[in-house]
């Protein structure tokens, strides 16, 4: 609730704007003439009288509020301490670095970086490994933890683990040895990544029920 005290020259603002609201007609859902009350300025005059210098506990006094929170809850505007601070903060950090690395990227580097994304596409999902870092596990993808397999791929993926079920069994009956350890390796990496992509349908269908 606010007080009486310090509200004389917003009255007559009020005054003004319940003045205009008459002459434009205007009515609520229920047909009744809309109407203002001081309360329906609470938040500009709360922003205006703080951003013009008013002490925040000033402004509480005047609007009647017992808690501070609630007199700041009414500014209505992002705080500017934090965007001086920013600002302060990248003055700060582009005095500290060199300015050559402002400059601005060739066609040609561009062009490279634009396209190291779509070199990170693979059948199952995409490489999550960092932008200029070549693969360093021999396109092994799915034995990879860098992998990030996608949903749409999930039959491909179970096709691999079955093929390479298929495979080990192959090899164990053929007397293979030596292929049977790089298979199975293979096969474990081929499950987590099934598991990965259930654990994020399950995580997927639970926050569906939230
Ligand atoms: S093996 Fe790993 S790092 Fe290499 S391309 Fe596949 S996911 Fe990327």
């Amino acid at each position: 609730m606010f007080g009486s005290v310090a509200w004389a020259g917003f009255w007559a603002f009020a005054a003004i704007e319940v003045n205009a609201l008459a002459a434009t007609g205007l009515a609520n859902v229920d047909g009744e003439a809309l109407n203002f009350s001081p309360h329906d300025f609470r938040r500009i005059f709360v922003t205006d009288a703080i951003m013009n210098g008013l002490p925040p506990h000033i402004a509480q006094v005047i609007c009647g509020h017992r808690h501070i929170d609630t007199t700041m809850g009414y500014k209505v505007v992002y705080p500017a301490e934090t965007i001086e601070a920013h600002r302060a903060f990248i003055t700060r950090r582009r005095a500290s670095r060199p300015s050559e690395e402002y400059r601005t990227p060739t066609e040609e580097k561009w062009g490279a970086f634009l396209a190291y994304f779509e070199r990170r596409k693979v059948s199952i999902g995409t490489c999550a490994r960092a932008f200029g870092i070549p693969c360093v596990h021999e396109h092994a993808c799915v034995r990879c933890s860098l992998l990030r397999p996608e949903p749409a791929q999930r039959a491909r993926l179970v096709g691999i683990r079955d093929n390479l079920i298929a495979r080990i069994a192959e090899a164990e009956r053929e007397g293979w040895i030596g292929e049977v350890e790089g298979l199975r390796v293979s096969l474990a990496g081929a499950e987590e990544k099934l598991a990965q992509l259930d654990a994020a349908q399950d995580g997927r269908s639970s926050k569906a029920f939230l």
